[in-house]
């Protein structure tokens, strides 16, 4: 083949298109067809067997439609032919050779099965063969200047889109369609910005017009390579790697098509890329913002520009599968589906670096931010996110990792006079960062579920090294170390799955968006920064260090923030384990308002000496108490830090206040974790104000929930009494012994209540096999009872202390019955986490507390209903905290419908 396309090429006229006419008449002529912008990706066109795919999915689409094909290059090819250009830029000829001689076999051999024609496979071929000695020759030019300029980079990466698509359009004619190939640098004119250039769309669509409208009104399909266009004076540029997408958009918008479709390789934009997640699913509807954001952070599936033509038209883009056509895809409109808020999709950047710039020369230049962005700009770098942090003399930048040496260098050189004066400023760089981005309209649901998704990254032990919202407000990002990214995409893909979706955002609008108070975002770039002649809204973000408010306010919290602040503090706690210290100082009513601020000042000023970055003041009750957060304690030292601060508070209220109102002010110490111990196993409630506050938030519901309980627990004692009767009797004539079983468990908030069942145990057994057993499968070292063929169970399934008669209550769950007592005295409810024994509590990771602080325990919950005792611990209580976040009526009843059928077919209790 090499050698028929060599002998055929100095016979051939200059090419400046192939056409190809098969006699056919238009059989629509004279109809207004609807125009569709159909894109083929590198995969899509990879072989000869994806190229007939392709031209069976254009032969079905023309029956009803007009139709512009643009083609990218075959898979790989792109990237071969840069290696190419950079090995002859390093001098390697022989390698540079290599893999032109590779990409000719290859495309020889694409042609040689898919046009049986002889005369036309020797006309292509030849096309083939000019186009590989342009290569050849780009190649040895570069090998001779040993540098690969950005403008022989475009027209060496330019010729896989030229070498495919006549090689298209050929087999659609030779299936009887009447198709022209082109190539786009005639008609998609672009700036001269190579490597990524501009489309400028007023002369684009003029060209378009004369060039491709024609075609099309005669029945034509013209197959456009994508990826590129060419200056006004002719210069071939290319639009960046992908761009082929946007060659769609760019020619779909002048034409004013009624659709672009993207066909790809998956079946259209997933809610995380598959490679990296395993069950990322496809989203059905889209926004315009949404993809934007989505492919700016990283999903490959887009190039980031892709939507920019269509802002103001509002074409709808499809993205298809090209090997699962009877799929329909992904929808992207201007405002996405209208019922469909929340998280819609997140993505990855793996390689970005976090630059800093640091020292005074931040609140001492004029103009920093103004010169940084400038900067950046300069060299072409995406600002990925940013911020300014003036109190604490910090810039911080995220860039596509490619890009931080030329940043860094850029930076250096505009600011060396500056620094130049004071020796502490200085410019560092971290390239071993990703991004993680959540994407999604509905920003209060987003923030709920991310600040979920927080909390969970931590306790997968993922630093998160900086956090960014988008100036959007329809994305959310997280910077974390490189190694973290592929746990903390399953994480956070895991936390916010569709069908957690509704009912967190029912919640959210319910509960005054709870989670959003969890996760607080800096504003510290100013908002004339943030959008640039649009485009930039996108791409400027803003981050703090995932610091708390204070720490970079230092101000005084507000009793909300303040309030939430705890339980963050709780949760940082969990993971770090360095416990957090509470101070409280409790004025009572015996200050006028005004003169609580004074005395909050001096109480202030005597102790910033002892106070560090990290401790939090706030209004723990407005104007009445103040609180100080000491977070992080070392293990050892909450006592010697609360001598010395109680030391310094005490001397400070004595000078400041009269001895009245002194010997009024009560001060309390609360240390977080607290001990759980046979004398106090409860939590302490000035360490949880936020829950405080959450039960006022749903008292209404919660009183349904007690009504439903009462009446509940009072119809099932009374259905039930037969059973309890007979149940009674064979407890009491099977073995010795009472025939209630009274064991002390913890209900809500860890205080300790009298639990019933029917005896089902020997009297007198010893609880120590129990108790060892659970504090195995708690630790996670127990990995479960195999019982039948692979089902495993975390519950004890031999237990000798069980009575025969005990084995048949317990596996028909008659033995929980009494609980119903349990319910109707109120210590309890129907649905709600199971209530443990105080020595499992004493085993539990501080986290698995919240199971039981939070809300009552219940007979039946999610985890009866979802696995019961084949649910790991970590899992069941994971089960019960989602129960917990996401609580409703609604999902109280719908556990209650499913819990008979549990017992029935559930066969896991033991
Ligand atoms: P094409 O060659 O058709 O242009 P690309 O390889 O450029 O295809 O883009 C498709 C690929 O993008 C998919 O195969 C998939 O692996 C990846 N991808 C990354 N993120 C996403 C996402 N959110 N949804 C779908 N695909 C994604
Ligand atoms: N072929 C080009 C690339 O690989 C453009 C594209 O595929 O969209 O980057
Ligand atoms: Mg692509």
């Amino acid at each position: 083949m090499n050698n028929e396309m060599a002998s055929t090429q100095s016979t051939r006229p200059p090419r400046p298109f192939t056409q190809h006419r098969l006699g056919h008449s238009h059989a629509h002529r004279g109809v207004r067809r609807p125009l569709r912008v159909m894109k083929f990706g590198g995969t899509s066109v990879g072989d000869a067997a994806c190229v007939r795919k392709v031209a069976e999915i254009i032969h079905n689409s023309f029956r009803d439609n007009d139709l512009l094909i643009v083609v990218s290059a075959m898979a790989g090819v792109t990237n071969k032919l840069i290696e190419a250009g950079t090995q002859a830029a390093a001098g390697k000829r022989a390698a540079a050779a290599r893999i032109v001689v590779e990409l000719r076999h290859q495309h020889a051999a694409a042609l040689a099965e898919l046009i049986d024609s002889e005369s036309e496979r020797e006309r292509i071929g030849s096309t083939m063969n000019e186009l590989f000695q342009e290569c050849e020759l780009w190649v040895e030019n570069t090998a001779s200047l040993g540098e690969l300029t950005p403008r022989t980079k475009d027209s060496i990466s330019s010729l896989g889109e030229r070498l495919s698509a006549p090689l298209v359009a050929a087999v659609l004619c030779s299936r009887g369609l009447v198709s022209q190939s082109l190539e786009a640098t005639d008609f998609v004119v672009t700036d001269s910005y190579h490597g990524g250039a501009e489309p400028k769309m007023g002369l684009t669509t003029e060209r378009c017009e004369s060039h491709l409208r024609p075609l099309l009104r005669r029945g034509v399909i013209p197959v456009v390579t994508g990826f590129i266009g060419a200056t006004e004076g002719g210069l071939l540029t290319t639009l960046g790697r992908g761009g082929s997408d946007y060659s769609a958009t760019i020619l779909g918008a002048s034409l004013r098509a009624d659709e672009v479709i993207i066909w790809t390789d998956v079946d259209g934009m997933l809610t995380a890329d598959p490679r990296l997640v395993s069950d990322a699913s496809t989203i059905p509807e889209i926004s315009y913002r949404e993809a934007t954001e989505l492919a700016y952070f990283g999903a490959k599936v887009l190039h980031p520009k892709t939507l920019h033509p269509m802002m103001h038209n509002g074409i709808p883009v499809w993205i298809r599968n090209t090997f699962a056509p009877e799929k329909v895809g992904t929808k992207i409109t201007p405002t996405g589906s209208a019922n469909q808020g929340g998280v819609k999709a997140l993505t990855s950047i793996a390689d970005a670096a976090l630059i800093t710039i640091a020292g005074s020369i931040v609140s001492k230049t004029s103009n920093v931010l103004d010169r940084t962005l400038a900067t950046t700009k300069s060299v072409h770098a995406d600002v990925l996110m940013i911020s300014q942090c003036p109190s604490q003399n910090h810039i911080f930048l995220v860039v596509a990792a490619s890009f931080a040496r030329p940043t860094v260098d850029a930076l250096y050189r505009e600011f060396a006079s500056d620094m130049f004066q004071r020796s502490k400023d200085h410019v560092t760089v971290d390239s071993g960062v990703s991004i993680l981005t959540v994407v999604g309209e509905d920003l209060p649901a987003v923030r709920g579920i991310v600040g979920r998704a927080i909390d969970e990254l931590s306790r997968d032990r993922v630093e998160i090294l900086a956090t960014g919202q988008g100036s959007s407000a329809c994305h959310v990002s997280f910077v974390i170390a490189r190694k973290d990214i592929k746990t903390a995409l399953a994480t956070t893909h895991r936390e916010f799955q569709p069908e957690r979706l509704k009912s967190q955002r029912s919640k959210s609008s319910s509960s005054q968006g709870d989670g959003s108070k969890e996760y607080r975002v800096m504003s510290s770039v100013q908002d004339s920064h943030e959008v640039e002649g649009g485009e930039r809204a996108a791409l400027l973000s803003r981050f703090d260090r995932s610091l708390p408010a204070a720490e970079n306010e230092s101000i005084v919290l507000d009793e909300g923030s303040f309030r939430s602040m705890i339980a963050r503090e709780r949760k940082r706690s969990e993971r770090s384990r360095k416990p957090v210290l509470l101070m409280l100082l409790d004025a009572g009513s015996c200050l006028p308002h005004d003169k609580n601020g004074k005395v909050l000042g001096s109480i202030m000023a005597a102790l910033s000496p002892a106070m560090r970055d990290t401790d939090i003041i706030g209004w723990y009750k407005s104007n009445s108490v103040v609180g100080v957060m000491f977070t992080e304690i070392g293990i050892d030292d909450p006592g010697a830090i609360l001598g010395t601060m109680m030391h310094r508070v005490s001397d400070t209220l004595r000078n400041e206040l009269s001895l009245e109102s002194f010997s009024q002010i009560s001060i309390s110490w609360h240390v977080y974790p607290e001990k759980w111990d046979h004398e106090n196993s409860a939590g302490n409630p000035a360490l949880y104000p936020d829950l405080e506050h959450l039960e006022r938030t749903r008292r209404g519901a919660l009183a349904i929930k007690r009504l439903i309980d009462i009446v509940g627990s009072t119809v099932a004692i009374l259905l039930f009494a037969p059973v309890f009767f007979v149940v009674a009797v064979l407890v009491k004539l099977g073995s010795k012994g009472p025939v209630l079983y009274k064991q002390e468990r913890l209900g809500q908030f860890g205080k300790p209540f009298t639990f019933l069942k029917f005896r089902s145990m020997y009297a007198n057994n010893d609880p120590k096999i129990h108790r060892e057993f659970m504090k195995r499968v708690i630790s996670g070292d127990h990995d479960g009872e195999v019982e039948g063929e692979d089902k495993k169970v975390y519950k004890m399934t031999n237990d000798p202390r069980i009575t025969p008669i005990g084995r048949f209550l317990r596996r028909t769950s008659l033995d929980e019955l009494p609980q119903f007592f349990n319910v109707l005295g109120g210590k309890m409810s129907l649905v709600g986490p199971r209530p443990p024994i105080l020595y499992e509590c004493q085993e539990y990771e501080i986290w698995h507390r919240r199971r039981v602080l939070e809300v009552k325990p219940g007979i039946t919950g999610l985890w009866q209903v979802k696995g019961r005792s084949r649910v790991r611990f970590d899992d069941m209580v994971r089960l019960d905290l989602q129960y917990v976040r996401e609580w409703s009526i609604w999902l109280d009843l719908k556990i209650l419908v499913k819990t008979p059928l549990a017992v029935l077919l559930g066969g896991d209790a033991f």
